[in-house]
């Protein structure tokens, strides 16, 4: 079995088969259309917002193994920069898209809109198996990369970061290639480094602990007292693992945890820490791999629908869909995963009166740290892990409580409460640039 799922799904009466970016890409312009009609936006300034700045495809001819040399397609999406630099991730995957890439490029604008960070949104997918490429192909293939992204990255201009199947090594790598490229140390053009590299403390659990820190959050809204409160995580890579670990240390019960090979579950809670040091070894290994009789063994699609109080999907997009959302069990959903919920499901849901904390919130941990990373690259500072988590802890409060007061003032729910703070942002800044050019 590939360790990579597939980000398609086939409807099963029509035959049709749906890609999940074109699905994220459509969402996400509803919910700005949605949120532009509300502030009375008018088309042209909508326009302009809605509108990806930049799309840059290349081809990389990487030498394999073997010595056969494969063109891989790769691209990098700027879809805003007017309130700073691009920022967003970079993915390896087989089924990355332009439309992927697109959606999850928009996704970062309204992001960071949203916490306030002065940047932009951009995201980069690289269309490769990483589950079949040796560290040396894998390497080659990121340096082809990063060659190839030069001239339109750089620490004012847009600065990748990890994503899914990414990690800090490839990060490393990308950041050597580039500087080698520019002759000059440029360690904010990337987040997500290594420490010795001009990484910081805390960025690898960023966005599990604020998936963490916003779960808390939201049981506390629905009264529920964390230490009776249920969790079930799909994802158990850097976000789902690290939300996992703090929510365990937190008191709360995670009760299933999957990633693509099995699920794993106990109702009376999972040894969390025992789990991870099971997987997190050298190569890592997968839970199917896991050999501890406190827990039963299931498909990993089995736990989207578990009885739990809080779903945290932290996987892939696409999800929770109109197929299954009258499935879903849980009174609350935190998204750890861009887009994990469609639409369509999100109006089941919102019927059913599920409540969702929208993947801009849920899981801007990440980018709130990338963003002092940057910050202590550009300013040639280090931060302490201590110093770090409390910033962390702060601004996603900040931002959680302004998306609840919007929430409350406009009966609306919190991802158009989320949409509405950022788009707002943006536009008052597009207005203001554009006038009078
Ligand atoms: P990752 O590659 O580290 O982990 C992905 C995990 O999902 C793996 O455990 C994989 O096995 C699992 N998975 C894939 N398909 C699955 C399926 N069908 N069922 C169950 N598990 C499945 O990626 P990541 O960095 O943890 O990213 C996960 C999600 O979070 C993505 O949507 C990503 O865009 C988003 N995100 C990541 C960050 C970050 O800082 N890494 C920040 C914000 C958002």
């Amino acid at each position: 079995m590939s360790t990579i799922a597939r980000t398609t799904s086939t409807d099963e009466r029509t035959g049709v088969v749906e890609r999940h970016g074109s699905v994220l890409l459509h969402d996400s312009q509803r919910y700005v259309r949605e949120a532009a009609a509300m502030l009375e936006i008018d088309s042209s300034l909508f326009n302009l917002i809605d509108q990806p700045e930049r799309e840059v495809t290349v081809t990389l001819p990487v030498e394999l193994d073997d010595g056969r040399v494969e063109a891989f397609t790769a691209y990098r999406v700027q879809h805003s920069r007017v309130l700073g630099p691009g920022k967003g991730g970079m993915r390896f995957h087989p089924d990355s898209d332009l439309d992927e890439v697109r959606g999850l490029a928009a996704l970062m604008t309204w992001k960071c809109a949203l916490l306030g960070l002065p940047y932009g949104g951009a995201k980069g997918g690289v269309v490769c198996d990483p589950s079949v490429l040796s560290t040396g192909e894998l390497a080659r293939i990121t340096r082809a990369y990063a060659n190839a992204l030069a001239p339109f990255i750089g620490a004012h201009v847009d600065v990748p970061a990890p994503d899914v199947n990414t990690d800090e090594r490839i990060m490393a790598w990308f950041l050597d290639e580039y500087e080698r490229r520019v002759g000059r140390h440029e360690p904010s053009v990337v987040t997500g480094k290594p420490l010795t590299l001009g990484g910081i403390p805390g960025r690898g659990e960023s966005t599990g602990r604020g998936v963490a820190q916003i779960t808390m959050a939201m049981l506390e809204k629905q009264y529920i007292a964390h230490k009776s409160a249920t969790v079930v995580i799909q994802g158990f890579g850097k976000v789902g693992s690290e939300a996992a670990r703090r929510l365990h240390e937190l008191g709360v019960k995670v009760v299933a945890v999957a990633d693509v090979s099995a699920a794993l579950y106990n109702e009376n809670g999972l040894d969390i820490p025992r789990i991870l040091q099971s997987v997190q070894c050298q190569p890592p290994r997968l839970l199917r791999e896991y050999g501890g009789e406190d827990a039963q063994m299931l498909p990993p699609e089995a736990v989207l629908t578990l009885d739990c109080d809080v779903l945290i999907p932290a996987a892939l997009e696409g999800q929770i869909t109109a197929s299954n959302a009258d499935d879903i069990r849980a009174r609350i959903i935190v998204e750890g995963a861009n887009g994990p919920t469609t639409a369509d499901a999100e109006e089941i849901l919102n019927r059913r009166g599920v409540e969702i904390a929208p993947d801009i919130l849920a899981n801007a941990g990440g980018v709130v740290v990338s963003y002092f990373e940057w910050l202590q690259g550009l300013q040639g500072n280090r931060w302490d892990l201590a110093t770090v988590r409390k910033m962390l802890d702060q601004e996603l409060r900040n931002a959680f409580d302004a998306v609840l007061r919007e929430t409350e003032r406009r009966k609306i729910s919190m991802r158009q409460a989320a949409y509405l703070i950022a788009v707002e942002r943006v536009a008052g800044a597009v207005s203001l640039r554009w006038s009078q050019r």
